[in-house]
């Protein structure tokens, strides 16, 4: 069987930002859409770094159902504004096939989280879409069953699609969920998809985020998405692992070393 994730992908131009290239590209924001005043104060951080895609979920997938849930719809009138005011493209999680219509045409990406990687429908559904979709791996998938996950999105005609390592589950509580780095580079001799990192939610602890941005830059991560808030000590979730704008700050200037001397860039 010849896949077409096998053949897919290369340099993926979206909407002004090119996947795939010499330069990373960052999906930056809070865990959470949590009011216009944090999204706002997020996306005054994120432009001080010179990124260009903000990620602010208004779905939230929640282990427990007594947690905050998202902001819900009424969150796309906050993200249009911040597109307009800064000049930025939008990132979401989309948790199900009902909620595509809504913000296909008010978001720029579409995300499919770690616990949706093997729902068929929803991917199915995305592939129908024209927006670039980002899959995150499982908790507990092998490559092969991402990979196969990814083909069900290509399979509908849509191949804007990056694909996003964010860390197994495992027995050890370092990390929230250790980051499989080796994805990356084995990622890339089975497929030429650009491949994005989520260090954040691999590290779950603003202390390891750093490194694991680091590792995923050596390793040869196209794109890396990671957890900003302007108050982290006040969110309505993974307080632990959200970077505030000094430790985000710093840490992009240390991203910009490894960058180059990997022959990658940072904008
Ligand atoms: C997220 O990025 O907001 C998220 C919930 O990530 P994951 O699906 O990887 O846990
Ligand atoms: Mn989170």
């Amino acid at each position: 069987m010849n896949y077409l994730y096998e053949k897919a992908g290369g340099k993926i131009s979206y909407r002004g930002v090119r996947f795939g290239g010499k330069k990373i590209v960052f999906i930056a924001g809070p865990c959470a859409l949590e009011s216009e005043e944090q999204a706002i104060a997020a996306a005054e951080i994120i432009k001080k770094a010179s990124v260009k895609i903000f990620r602010a979920p208004i779905f939230k997938p929640r282990t427990s159902p007594y947690s905050f849930q998202g902001i819900g719809t009424k969150g796309l009138n906050i993200l249009e504004k911040i597109a307009d005011s800064y000049r930025l493209l939008t990132a979401v999680e989309v948790m199900d096939v009902n909620q595509i219509a809504e913000l296909e045409n008010m978001v720029d990406i579409l995300w499919v989280g770690a616990r949706n990687m093997q729902n068929y429908s929803l991917l199915k559904a995305l592939g129908k879409t024209r927006n670039l979709v980002l899959l995150k791996n499982s908790l507990c998938s092998t490559i092969e069953e991402f990979l196969l996950s990814a083909e069900y999105i290509l399979k509908e005609g849509n191949s804007n699609l990056l694909l996003c390592v964010r860390g197994l589950r495992s027995f050890d509580s370092v990390a929230r969920f250790p980051l499989q780095i080796e994805w990356i580079p084995a990622l890339k001799q089975r497929t030429k998809l650009p491949i994005c990192t989520d260090v954040s939610h691999s590290a779950g602890d603003v202390s390891i985020v750093p490194f694991n941005a680091k590792a995923a830059i050596a390793a040869g991560t196209d794109s890396i998405m990671v957890e900003v808030h302007p108050w982290p000590e006040k969110a309505l979730s993974d307080a632990n692992q959200q970077l505030n704008e000094e430790q985000f700050l710093s840490m992009m200037k240390e991203l910009r070393k490894i960058a180059n001397a990997v022959g990658r860039c940072i904008d």
